[in-house]
């Protein structure tokens, strides 16, 4: 890549571009700006998590007080301290399958072609209809991947992020074979050459990834504790990725849009993946379609 094509991607890569920093209406939640997302979850503000009426959400204190009792619809309440509990929406209704999100996320991370982070899946419900279905990694609560990980490579943190430390990585696949939703990767030859990083090479910034080792999506993290939301959810033009925290209970997407996290689940019916698995994803679908997800057919 060139200086000058470095500075235009630097460009392209702007966190908050300022269309995205207006308060938009939506019909689902509260009307706060991205901004004000960020704030909240920065400073530990909660805006709406205690009580809430899908029970998605309980309060940090009632999450310590409970742990570790699930809620009504399967989250966990953890009981930990920590400020934020990182989650994800993904509207179904609104993808059209341009595959934006998978190509900001490969070019922002410096990935080959065939290390999608985010894939979009072209499927077919029951009834022959088609759509899309984006899938990053889940972000399981309970997830398999790591426990199986013979040098303990893989970790979930306390904001509820799975990630995996390359450098500890040997490069067995048995966490590979472990994950139901195909959401990793190995590395079989060497990653494509990055420019200097604005964060050093960590679990939460495998940039570059690492030859001879499993990789995936880390929804961002790094970026998120500065007020950044995932390049995917940055890039959608649909706003079909909301990027939210469970414990402030607001999700804000890529083109302005802002919701109680909690409300825009329960009004919107969402649904999680594979559920029979136990895994507990930490990312809920939005159907509209009468889709099923877990039997519907992937055609491409
Ligand atoms: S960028 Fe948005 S609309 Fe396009 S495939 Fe990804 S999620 Fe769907
Ligand atoms: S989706 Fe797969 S890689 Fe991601 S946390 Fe769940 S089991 Fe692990």
């Amino acid at each position: 890549m060139s200086s000058d094509e470095q500075e235009q991607d630097e460009t392209d890569r702007a966190p908050i571009p300022s269309a995205h920093q207006q308060p938009v209406t939506v019909t689902t939640g509260k009307h706060v700006s991205r901004r004000r997302f960020l704030g909240a979850a920065a400073s530990g503000v909660g805006l709406a998590a205690v009580g809430s009426v899908s029970g998605v959400l309980i309060s940090r204190s009632a999450r310590s007080a409970a742990a570790p009792a699930r809620t009504a619809t399967g989250s966990a309440a953890t009981g930990s301290s920590a400020t934020h509990q990182w989650a994800m929406v993904i509207d179904l209704r609104n993808c059209n399958g341009c595959k934006l999100c998978t190509t900001a996320c490969e070019r922002y991370h410096y990935l080959h072609q065939d290390q999608t982070w985010i894939h979009v899946f072209t499927m077919q419900s029951a009834s022959g209809e088609q759509y899309f279905m984006p899938r990053p990694c889940m972000m399981c609560e309970d997830p398999p991947c790591v426990p199986v990980c013979p040098v303990s490579a893989n970790f979930r943190t306390d904001e509820g992020l799975v990630l995996v430390t390359q450098q500890r990585c040997v490069g067995t696949r048995i966490c590979m074979n472990a994950c139901p939703y195909q959401a990793r990767y190995f590395n079989w030859s060497a990653p494509v050459p990055a420019p200097r990083q604005p964060f050093p090479q960590e679990p939460a910034w495998p940039v570059p990834q690492v030859e001879g080792t499993v990789g995936k999506c880390v929804f961002c993290a790094a970026m998120l504790p500065s007020g950044r939301i995932p390049e995917c959810a940055s890039y959608c033009p649909m706003g079909v990725i909301y990027m939210g925290d469970l414990e402030s209970d607001v999700a804000v997407n890529g083109i302005g849009n802002s919701v109680t996290l909690s409300k825009f689940l329960t009004e919107n019916t969402a649904v999680r993946f594979k559920t029979t698995f136990g895994t507990h994803p930490r990312v809920w679908y939005i159907t509209g379609h009468g889709q099923t997800l877990d039997t519907d057919k992937e055609v491409a």
